[in-house]
């Protein structure tokens, strides 16, 4: 498959370059020069991610098909390997049936966005949740009603004040708006669960600088973080977290809080074909934003051009020059320009440079309060929450959406939120695990439901009437640990500095214990 224009990414820019590219040439010619390659074909609204967590908007309210949006264009679904740009070529996997599919272009548009990547912080990989797409958002919700629905089972106060204990790390929009979501959902729900009454879930929102959404000014920052503290909330300030287990969220500057559900919203790590790509040009993009003139072409290569998240865009705010930022607001107006600047190559004109007057920001701090800042005015409370509905009700692509939202948002009013689960039960067949020193992965006498395997660290297995054994990186803890009756023979218990485990569950472990029997045979 060739076409002249490949636009890769089916997010904010490269959605809407493709919609505005195809509009310029219609649909024979769009369909045939301009292929949108997009991991899945819908494309994802994520400032409303939040309020499906919050079980406020149904999945479906939140995307829309690219096929449907950009209707001039070939869509084409597939996870983008790598670019190849000698041979001007991408290598895509459509699936199970066809990877390493060829893509060959003349133009590229990078619009890849960036990724999540929780590494950075121990344990966090392991147990935080991050909310980036829609199936993240479902995963969390699944999560938050299945530690409700745990804590309903249990007596022992410690345990059932754990499962409801929910930590949210980042006070940028994307924590704010989702533990201001987290909080009215579990608040509203719990009484619903009998056992729970007299106990109140917690909500502690974790904020590594000194103010809430840094983004949007000190004082609407303070309003938001005082109308959360106002609510039940908590809002730490100035906290790093250093560390998380199963059980516990360490921090920097000392302390912990004892929680099963960690939200992390930070973590934004540079999108790995963007970067790769850079390495074959030689090119230098700090944070994975790759330098491009104003026309959003880079330099010196005449046929790559990029935009949204991954591109460092010059743009003039009010005589000065600086770097568009990285929202969707400013994602969403770099692609139409783009999609209109190759219109204008493709005939031969030249491309115009990116200008657009910034509108302003805002973030719904749940209940019917938001803060917002529009044209330099600031606002907060019920206006700006209306303001905040009005406007992503506008921005929603699809008039089909836009009905069911307004409708959702109208039910939510008068009806409690649903807390149906119908997610297929969550089997983690292969998980990997952060223990901290002195923490048990197994007892003596528990049942082997699961294998091990020791990534990092070291653990000890201590059985009665045998020497200890030192399970270091690399150690499998299989059947040799059990008793005839297939339970542990000991305890297994994290080390020096903890250990990182992979542990092999349901299909994962049958198929480990099969193998590894074979293989002892
Ligand atoms: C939960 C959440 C809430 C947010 N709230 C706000 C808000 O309130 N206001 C605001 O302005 N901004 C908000 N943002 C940020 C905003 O969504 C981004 O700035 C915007 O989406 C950037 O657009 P983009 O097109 O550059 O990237 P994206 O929208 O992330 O699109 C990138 C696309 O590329 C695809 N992709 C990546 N790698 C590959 C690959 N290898 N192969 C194929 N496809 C690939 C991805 O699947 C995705 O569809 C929020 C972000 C999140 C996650």
């Amino acid at each position: 498959m060739n076409f002249d224009i490949v636009i890769a990414g089916g997010g904010f820019a490269g959605a809407y370059c493709a919609r505005e590219l195809g509009r310029a040439l219609g649909r024979t010619e769009g369909c045939r020069r301009v292929a949108l390659i997009a991991e899945r074909n819908v494309f994802v609204f994520q400032p409303m991610l939040a309020e499906v967590v919050g079980s406020t908007l149904a999945p479906m309210d939140v995307v829309h098909p690219l096929r449907q949006f950009c209707r001039n264009v070939n869509v084409l679904q597939g996870v983008i390997q790598r670019v190849d740009w000698a041979k001007k070529e991408l290598v895509l996997d459509g699936g199970r049936f066809t990877r390493s599919h060829p893509v060959g272009f003349t133009h590229l548009v990078l619009a890849l966005g960036n990724v999540t990547d929780l590494t950075a912080v121990p344990g966090l990989a392991e147990y935080g949740w991050p909310l980036k797409n829609v199936a993240d958002a479902l995963r969390l919700r699944a999560a938050l009603i299945n530690r409700l629905e745990e804590a309903n089972l249990v007596d022992e106060p410690a345990v059932r004040a754990r499962l409801l204990t929910f930590v949210v790390v980042g006070g940028g929009y994307t924590g704010v708006e989702t533990a201001g979501q987290i909080y009215d959902f579990v608040r509203e729900v719990h009484r619903f669960y009998t056992n729970l009454r007299d106990t109140q879930p917690r909500v502690v929102l974790v904020h590594g600088k000194g103010e809430l959404l840094a983004e949007i000014g000190a004082d609407l920052g303070g309003y938001a973080r005082r109308v959360l503290v106002k609510r039940g909330l908590e809002v730490r300030l100035n906290t790093h977290v250093c560390e998380v287990t199963a059980e516990r969220v360490h921090f920097a500057e000392g302390g912990t809080v004892e929680a099963h559900t960690v939200i992390s919203t930070i973590g934004n790590a540079p999108n790995p074909v963007v970067l790769d790509l850079c390495r074959q040009l030689g090119l230098d993009a700090p944070k994975g934003r790759v330098p491009v003139a104003p026309t959003m072409r880079v330099p010196g290569h005449d046929t790559l051009w990029v935009a949204g998240d991954c591109a460092a865009v010059p743009w003039e705010d009010r005589g000065e020059m600086k770097l568009a930022p990285p929202t969707s607001q400013f994602a969403l107006r770099e692609g139409t320009q783009l999609g209109q600047n190759l219109a204008r190559v493709l005939r031969g004109a030249e491309p115009r440079g990116f200008r657009y007057r910034y509108q302003g920001q805002l973030a719904s701090i749940g209940k019917h309060v938001a803060v917002a800042e529009i044209w330099g005015g600031h606002f907060r409370g019920f206006f700006a929450w209306w303001l905040w509905r009005t406007i992503y009700l506008a921005k929603l692509p699809g008039t089909l959406r836009k009905l069911r939202v307004m409708t959702d948002w109208t039910f939510e009013l008068f009806f409690a939120r649903d807390l149906g689960l119908v997610f297929p039960p969550h089997e983690d067949v292969l998980r990997s695990v952060h223990l901290e020193k002195g923490e048990e992965l197994f007892r003596r006498g528990d049942p082997a439901r699961a294998f091990a395997c020791v990534r990092r660290g070291s653990l000890t297995f201590t059985a009665p009437g045998e020497p200890q054994l030192l399970l270091a990186a690399g150690s499998v803890l299989d059947e040799d640990l059990l008793d005839p009756a297939g339970m542990w023979r000991g305890d297994v218990t994290a080390d020096g500095s903890g250990a990182d485990l992979v542990i092999f569950r349901g299909r994962a472990f049958d198929l480990l214990r099969d193998g590894l029997r074979l293989v002892r045979r």
